[in-house]
């Protein structure tokens, strides 16, 4: 059994919704009126969003009698790797608010923070650091999107050490600042 991802069904459904890669084998998606499940980044036809259920577990989603996707392929075979690598993931999304120690997430995966660090790149692209910059970035653009809350207060709760950083790392996510992210929003809505 995988350990528990601590996002909302909200958080999932923007996932969902953005066609996000970086979410895939952390969670599927099943539509109930179709029995069909998918990764977050499916490219069919978005279910709506009360047709859908999470579920973290493979064999759990298939014991309730959904199918896989023919499109996304969710249930393809996961090599071990990838299985350490959705770990990782899941304990980056369970712990952003911590400082980044490599050695903490290579002590919970149980292997050396430099095979962690190759493993990781090999699959995904990217280091953890820059993984969970994005989960950062992501729950940032969540409050901004759904909540009140000041810039200043979502930099700390998000997990960024300073204000700067913040900045930095959202700019070169978003493309834009975490205000200027807040207003656009506020523009398209009616
Ligand atoms: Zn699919």
């Amino acid at each position: 059994m995988p350990e528990k991802i601590n996002l909302s069904f909200d958080e999932m459904w923007e996932k969902v919704l953005a066609c996000d890669r970086a979410y895939d084998g952390v969670f599927f998606t099943a539509v109930k009126t179709t029995k069909i499940y998918c990764r977050p980044s499916c490219r069919s036809r978005k279910p709506k969003k009360i047709n859908v259920a999470f579920y973290q577990d493979i064999q759990e989603v298939e014991n309730a009698g959904y199918r896989a996707c023919k499109r996304c392929r969710p249930d393809t075979t996961h090599s071990p790797d990838l299985g350490v690598v959705n770990s990782v993931i899941t304990f980056l999304i369970n712990h952003y608010k911590q400082p980044f120690i490599l050695q903490d997430i290579a002590d919970h995966v149980g292997i050396s923070s430099f095979y962690l660090e190759r493993l990781f790149k090999r699959e995904t692209a990217e280091t953890p650091r820059s993984y969970l910059e994005k989960i950062r970035v992501d729950k940032a653009s969540h409050y901004l999107r759904n909540s009140l809350k000041t810039n200043l207060e979502i930099c700390y709760e998000t997990g960024f050490q300073s204000p700067s950083n913040f900045y930095r790392v959202f700019r070169r996510l978003k493309n834009c600042t975490p205000s200027e992210y807040r207003h656009l929003l506020n523009e398209d809505r009616p």
